[in-house]
């Protein structure tokens, strides 16, 4: 496959709403709907939404501009309920990412049904239906996706009607083989030359039409309804992974497979503590006597606990001390990141005049084996006179 600056005609400088732009721009050009049963479209649009996928995050782009594509879809997260991209799911949910989709929505709202009924999936085989996929967003807080959380979601499903059974008729009477296509969901126009092949018109490719329309459904043979769906968010999730929850979108029509159900996760930021890869970071602010002389403190962790840590004497600013395991679990079940307490100094200020007595008393005893930056700083500027 090309370089993905390539597949959206784009230039490496483009900006976030240029890359936004081209992709929305080919998305719809090769949209399987737009598209129907042309591989190569397919294909291409695979292609333009994985390239949009890793260029429209800041992160993946960079680790793409200097390492190329295994970079980014070693970090993409495969295994365990997070999926990786390869698959045209993916692509379609990129896409609906793209056009600003959000909880509930299914792709096919967005052209209108394009499929031919007021809802709908890929058509599976004749007249099946596979139902919508759907997009939920939901936000975590930070402890949560340290630990892992169970929760429910409630969304609006299109489901097999239980009135009828999935039929669409009161009565099995009332389904009747399509006399127009003669139940097999197509019809053949000639067009000049050309015999063109058409879903056909009067029972949109179902093969199959209703006399008798089951008032629960109005013919439809699904319903909507909130279902409460109960999921579990593994331990070390971040933001803009996602869940695919197989099955649980929209019901299938005519016997096809119902729609999946993808959960993107955003988690929120935390006042103390924060994230990079697994390990967590947390300023610890100190006095500089502290620094000076060394202590012992007590860290908050993530995990209802505290960590004891001992700051030795001359410890500089910007020092960091790791606390083994104490960051995010792996979110694959293999491993835990560490905490990593940053020690911010803290000049002294609001000083008293015994305070500043002191510290002037001090200062004038302060030598530069006292200062060791200061001296070797010192050292650097001679020898940039002297060169
Ligand atoms: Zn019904
Ligand atoms: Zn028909």
């Amino acid at each position: 496959m090309a370089d993905y600056y390539d597949t959206l005609e784009i230039s490496r400088t483009a900006t976030a709403d240029e890359i936004k732009k081209a992709y929305r721009k080919k998305a719809l050009q090769f949209h399987p709907d737009k598209n129907p049963g042309d591989a190569a479209a397919e294909k291409k649009f695979k292609e333009v939404s994985e390239a949009y996928e890793v260029l429209s995050d800041d992160k993946k782009r960079q680790l793409y501009d200097r390492y190329g594509k295994d970079a980014v879809h070693g970090a993409a997260g495969a295994g365990a309920g997070m999926h990786g991209f390869s698959s045209m799911d993916e692509a379609l949910r990129t896409f609906m990412g793209a056009f600003g989709m959000g909880g509930g929505e299914s792709i096919f709202d967005f052209f209108g049904g394009g499929g031919g009924a007021d809802f709908g999936g890929r058509e599976t085989g004749r007249g099946a239906r596979q139902g919508a996929s759907k997009r939920v967003n939901i936000t975590i807080s930070f402890e949560e996706a340290a630990k892992g959380v169970d929760k429910e979601l409630a969304i609006t499903n299109y489901v097999s009607c239980n009135v009828c059974n999935g039929r669409g008729a009161s009565s099995a009477q009332g389904v009747k083989t399509c006399t127009q296509c003669g139940g097999r969901g197509q019809v053949f126009e000639q067009r000049g030359f050309f015999n063109m092949t058409m879903t056909c018109p009067t029972c949109h490719g179902e093969g199959k039409t209703i006399t008798d329309p089951c008032k629960n459904c109005s013919g439809q043979g699904v319903v909507k309804e909130k279902q409460h769906v109960k999921i579990h968010i593994p331990a070390g999730v971040d933001s803009g992974m996602r869940l695919k929850m197989n099955g649980y979108g929209d019901a299938g029509q005519a016997g096809g497979p119902p729609g999946d159900l993808y959960v993107f996760i955003t988690v929120e930021p935390h006042e103390l503590f924060e994230r990079e890869g697994n390990d967590i970071t947390l300023d610890l602010p100190i006095s500089f006597a502290e620094a000076a002389l060394g202590c012992k403190k007590e860290v908050p962790s993530l995990f209802n606990h505290t960590c004891r840590i001992t700051i030795p004497e001359g410890t500089q600013n910007g020092k960091i001390f790791r606390v083994k395991n104490e960051g995010f679990p792996n979110v694959h079940g293999h491993g835990k990141g560490d905490l990593l307490v940053r020690i911010f100094v803290e000049t002294p200020s609001g000083l008293s005049d015994r305070q500043k007595q002191l510290l002037q008393e001090f200062s004038d005893l302060e030598g530069p084996n006292n200062l060791p930056k200061r001296k070797g700083f010192l050292d650097k500027i001679k020898d940039f006179f002297s060169n």
